[in-house]
């Protein structure tokens, strides 16, 4: 076991001159890199930040950003950082729910949270020197400071991350030092990894890129907004290796039409994960991609993760792969029994990278969790899924978007694929909505293809005519796009809401 900190130290060492971290405006080597990231901890020390204490982060992506993330954990303390999309309310809420001391934001966060801010414990500092707070450059150690060595303890917290809340109000997740060792000893990046971090950095998506390249000696290139031209220029001006990308963002970099004539020949790998990643769209990236493609799935709080090396089984693209190595899933039935082999359950899973808990809430903790007959901790996902003969999970939907209906189970996905086969339908989301005759009943929203008409009517009966009766839709709008959350997920529940307040 080594510490981030510990491992970086080594880096600073050793290959001062590399570039470590690059943004639009600024690109720092290792040695700068050490030098920011080191006054930024002094800093943090100074204004009485000990071992364990928490510092929120809310701003966009930037080299400064990154440094002081890494600046935190060298002065021993805790990193909370926050997605700037929250609303103005729930920032507040997880500003005081993770206790933080200090509170590093910028100016569209600080703007954004206007009068939220007042009263705020928290010491406000600026990472791009706006008002809002005290400027990075007034508030660090004068000169070449170097933070008091720490002892950090393997179950002490690295970071806590609030949870996407795609299905309900934010948790804290609080992830250990040894949970993120397991991240970053992984070996997925090596040390001559160019890896362009093209989602936000609060995320746990973007922090399993960013902190094993860093810490394997390789270059990060920040994108503080996705763009999809940006995106392609980055790749082709650094000879990027590697990049993290979410399912949607694959779609937007396809549908450019100038896609083929970006040379993309400097890629290794691209990775995916946090949302369903429909397997007509990695067969294309493998098809226009040169490289490999890997898709991942799991959840921040850890617990269980399979990949899917979509190079080498193109003929597994609608499953998440086979857990990795020290990884084990399970399913369970309603009843937290473990279902027979094929058949359909909740996952569960347990690893070396679970959790340390909810910050706070022992009582959601404690559901979280499902004990083995055995007695092992396993951590419960709320996905529903199923295993192929060959070990590769298929999943099916959240437990939270399951459809009952008159008594039969309908699993949303089912519809949404078929609806994915109609020519015009660009995406389709389907949710379930109280039905007086059924308990619930299934209703569509679907996207059209740029330059595509259809009628919704008629889209209904061509659904319905393709699917069981028992599957068939209430109802089926067409719309502009579906409602995302900041890392590209659909949020039904949005969607649910909608049809409840505007329903005829
Ligand atoms: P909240 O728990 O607040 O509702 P969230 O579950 O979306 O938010 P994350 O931990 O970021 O927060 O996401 C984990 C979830 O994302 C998984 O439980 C799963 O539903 C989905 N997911 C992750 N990877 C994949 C994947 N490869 N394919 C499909 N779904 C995925
Ligand atoms: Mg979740």
């Amino acid at each position: 076991f080594a510490t981030l900190p510990e491992i970086l130290g080594e880096l600073f060492r050793d290959q001062p001159d590399k570039l470590a971290v690059v943004d639009a405006r600024r690109a720092l080597t290792y040695r700068e890199l050490d030098a920011l990231s080191g006054r930024i901890a002094a800093g943090l020390q100074r204004d009485g930040i000990a071992v364990a204490d928490a510092v929120a982060i809310c701003a966009s992506s930037s080299v400064e950003y990154a440094a002081a993330f890494i600046g935190v954990l060298r002065a021993g303390g805790v990193v909370a950082p926050l997605a700037p999309s929250s609303t103005p309310e729930s920032l507040r809420i997880q500003l005081d729910d993770c206790g933080a001391k200090l509170f590093f934001l910028d100016a569209g966060v600080a703007e954004a949270m206007g009068p939220q801010l007042d009263g705020a414990p928290a010491r406000r500092v600026t990472l791009d020197g706006s008002a809002g707070g005290t400027p990075l450059e007034a508030w660090l150690p004068r000169g070449e400071a170097a933070p008091a060595p720490v002892t950090i303890r393997p179950d002490q917290g690295f970071n806590i991350i609030y949870s996407s809340g795609t299905t309900g109000a934010p948790k804290g997740i609080v992830q250990s030092h040894r949970m993120r060792w397991s991240h970053i000893r992984g070996g997925v990046f090596p040390p001559d990894a160019v890896t362009v971090v093209s989602t936000p950095l609060y995320s746990n998506t973007t922090l399993v890129s960013f902190l094993p390249t860093l810490s394997a000696g390789g270059t990060v290139v920040l994108m503080p907004k996705f763009e999809a031209e940006q995106f392609l220029e980055l790749s082709q001006r650094h000879r990027a290796t590697h990049a993290m990308l979410v399912p949607v963002q694959y779609r937007r970099l396809l549908d450019r039409p100038d896609f083929d004539r970006f040379d993309l020949s400097s890629y290794r790998v691209k990775f995916s994960t946090s949302a369903p990643f429909a397997a007509e769209l990695k067969a294309e990236v493998l098809r226009r991609w040169p490289g490999g493609l890997v898709e991942f799935y799991g959840m921040t709080e850890g617990g269980g993760t399979c990949a899917l090396l979509a190079h080498e089984h193109p003929d597994k693209l609608h499953t998440v792969g086979r857990p990795l190595p020290g990884h084990e899933i399970r399913l369970i039935d309603e009843d937290g029994r473990e279902v027979a082999p094929g058949e359909i359950g909740e996952v569960v899973g347990r690893s070396p990278s679970m959790m340390s808990g909810y910050h706070g809430k022992p009582e959601k903790t404690a559901d979280a969790e499902w004990i083995s007959p055995q007695g092992e901790r396993f951590i419960r996902t709320g996905d529903v899924g199923r295993f192929d003969e060959d070990g590769f999970l298929t999943l099916m939907d959240r437990k939270k978007d399951m459809i009952i209906s008159g008594g039969f189970n309908i699993y949303p996905s089912d519809l949404e694929a078929e609806l994915a086969l109609h020519p015009a339908v660009a995406e389709a989301a389907v949710v379930g909505v109280a039905s007086a005759a059924w308990g619930e009943t299934p209703v569509a929203f679907v996207a059209l293809k740029p330059g595509k008409q259809a009628n919704a009517g008629e889209l209904k009966t061509w659904l319905n005519g393709r699917v069981g009766k028992t599957q068939r839709l209430t109802d089926l709008r067409i719309v502009a796009e579906l409602p995302r959350s900041h890392i590209g997920k659909v949020l039904k529940r949005e969607l649910r809401d909608t049809y409840q307040m505007t329903e005829e």
